[in-house]
């Protein structure tokens, strides 16, 4: 079974997921305040400024909490469990909600160097989700 895709998209949704099937994690920054921000939203989340542009990000972070998910939330996800669900702190500041995948995701620790990687979803889309660094491990 499928992994379910994203639901309608905003405009701001629709630029990042489009960014995201290119391999490209990109977030918005204010043309007034520099602040960036995630989830994408039509607004600075600190000034109100709706004048912002898109940045391509390094997609380095670190995890600043997780929990390992044992019952599937739906049949989609049955085959997957157990499975991690992080808070990551982007190196450009935002906080990232995403999953930890990769061989040894259920080893995560907090404080653990993550790195973006881009989960095909269908051929439209791809989930931003995040793997453990090397020297994490
Ligand atoms: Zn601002």
């Amino acid at each position: 079974m499928d992994l379910p895709q994203p639901p309608a998209l905003t405009a701001e949704a629709q630029h990042f997921f489009t960014a995201a099937a290119a391999g490209r994690l990109e977030l918005q920054a204010c043309d007034a305040c520099a602040t960036r921000w995630f989830y994408p939203r039509p607004a600075c989340i600190a000034c109100g400024s709706e004048d912002y542009h898109w940045q391509a990000v390094s997609g380095q972070g670190v995890v600043a909490s997780f929990s390992i998910v044992h019952r599937a939330p739906s049949a989609e996800f049955r085959h997957k469990v157990p499975y991690v669900v992080a808070m990551i702190d982007l190196s450009e500041g935002p906080r990232m909600m995403a999953n930890i995948i990769g061989d040894d995701a259920l080893d995560v620790a907090i404080d653990d160097a993550v790195h973006v990687v881009f989960e095909k979803r269908g051929e439209r889309f791809a989930m931003p989700q995040f793997e453990r660094d090397r020297r994490s491990r």
